[in-house]
């Protein structure tokens, strides 16, 4: 039974092979890529070694079986991953000169509509430690948010524990009503995961870590901020504890919050301490962007403790270095 259970949406990304190539005019397009936050989250639980359980609708369509291959092979439980009619969400993505990305999705009206956590049978809630929930599942439609609400009062009840990433998709829901309708998981979450804007959005902070505190006032254990490749911090009512970020390439962006969630739940789940989590958090955030596609780089439990031991190296060469 699974010890991480996430709901959400799963999509095929498909992606300009250049920077600054606009969605608007004809060009390439590279993909399909498995993805959508909560998938990457739940592969990234599955090829740390966990019981990932995945509550997810994709098309009976070849996107659809793309990204169950992708799960499977990742050790992701599928049992509640449904095929129905509707076509496989897509997310279409172009990366700007500046860093950031432009999205065009096609998730209303698609399969990853159909969620039905409803369906999920009692006994298969029991034992989990952390049910993981993102913002872009709750921004498909208010139906959607109602669900996982209920999804979220269940697994309480049993025990489990909330964690949420707001994951912001303005193109899907205008910020302020994102605000207001994730009042009542933020409410619930024992963890969240916001980037600094994100932070800033949700308490109306002029920084983000004045965003946290607010954030841990309204009862969560942990507020993990993200910060990129500046790494990231931990807020907890003990105090506050930062981890640089690594140094890596970047190649793309996306999946490192998802990736970063997924180790820090694991490591919780395992009995570390808050750094010990953030810091192997922060590490497969790192991975991730190293890899082109959304899930291209999601560590394994080996790749993971490697590049952690060869990071102390290179930190223990650079402070010998001096710098
Ligand atoms: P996304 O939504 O694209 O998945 P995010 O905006 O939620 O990501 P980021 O802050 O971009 O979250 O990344 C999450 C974590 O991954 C960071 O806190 C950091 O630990 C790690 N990370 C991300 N980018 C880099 C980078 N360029 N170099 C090193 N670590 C990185
Ligand atoms: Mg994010």
């Amino acid at each position: 039974m699974p010890e991480v259970l996430i709901a959400g949406e799963a999509l095929v990304e498909i992606m300009r092979p250049e920077v600054g190539q606009p969605l608007d005019e004809p060009g390439p397009f590279e993909g399909p890529f498995p993805s959508g936050a909560p998938a990457i989250c739940a592969d990234a639980v599955g090829r740390m070694g966990r019981f990932a359980g995945f509550i997810s609708a994709v098309g009976a369509d070849d996107f659809g079986r793309c990204i169950v291959r992708r799960l499977a092979a990742s050790g992701v439980d599928l049992t509640y991953v449904r095929a129905v009619p509707q076509t496989t969400a897509m997310a279409f993505i172009t990366y700007r000169a500046d860093g950031s990305r432009q999205f065009l999705f096609h998730l209303r009206g698609s399969a990853a509509e159909a969620l039905d956590p409803d369906a999920v049978d009692a006994r298969y809630l029991q034992g989990v430690a952390y049910l993981h929930l993102s913002g872009s599942t709750l921004a498909i439609s208010a139906g959607v948010r109602a669900a996982c609400l209920r999804l979220v009062d269940r697994v309480r009840a049993l025990g489990g524990r909330l964690s949420f990433d707001p994951n912001f998709r303005p193109e899907l829901l205008p910020i302020e009503v994102a605000c207001a309708a994730f009042t009542p998981f933020v409410e619930r979450a024992a963890i969240l995961f916001p980037s600094g804007q994100e932070a800033c959005w949700m308490t109306g902070a002029s920084s983000p870590e004045v965003g946290c505190r607010m954030l841990l006032e309204r009862g969560p254990a942990i507020v993990a901020l993200k910060r990129g490749a500046q790494g990231a911090t931990a807020f907890t009512p003990a105090g506050m504890v930062h981890v640089p970020g690594e140094l890596v390439d970047e190649v793309d962006p996306t999946g490192a919050g998802d990736c970063f969630a997924a180790a820090m739940l694991v490591a919780l789940l395992e009995g570390a301490d808050t750094e010990q989590a953030l810091t192997m958090a922060n590490a497969a955030g790192a991975l991730a962007v190293t890899r082109r596609g959304p899930m291209e780089g999601t560590p394994t439990r080996q790749t993971l403790r490697e590049f952690l031991a060869r990071g102390s190296v290179r930190t223990l060469q650079s402070r010998r270095r001096g710098s």
